[in-house]
């Protein structure tokens, strides 16, 4: 095996370890920073704190969808997938695994897929 796929893979996981880090480290922050939405007596300042902590709701549902992929993209390196769209079976370009290591698909099958 060419030692330069070796180099990029754990490059790769190394990203996406940091990424994943740095996930649970904003989860772990969380509780906090609800409980101090909570003080406000006023009713327009009651609303904007509601919309925000919807909005803190919908954050923490896109972290743990983000935490799941990251960790099938772990998986996937262990497995010697990693890199392979799911969809084609064509190599993810590495412009594309930079911007979103955790890619399942390459740029075609994924615009296929949300176009649907
Ligand atoms: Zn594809």
């Amino acid at each position: 095996m060419p030692t330069v796929v070796k180099i990029r893979k754990s490059s790769y996981r190394a990203l996406l370890l940091k990424k994943r880090n740095e996930l649970l480290a904003e989860v772990k922050r969380g509780p906090e920073a609800l409980a101090t939405n909570i003080q406000s007596p006023d009713a327009v300042e009651f609303a904007i704190k509601a919309a925000e902590q919807d909005l803190t709701a919908r954050t923490a549902d896109l972290r743990s969808r983000v935490l799941k992929e990251i960790d099938r993209a772990l998986e996937r390196v262990a497995r010697g997938s990693y890199g392979v769209c799911e969809g084609c079976g064509e190599d993810i370009s590495q412009a594309r695994l930079k911007a979103l290591p955790w890619a399942r698909y390459c740029v075609r099958c994924q615009e296929l897929i949300s176009r649907n």
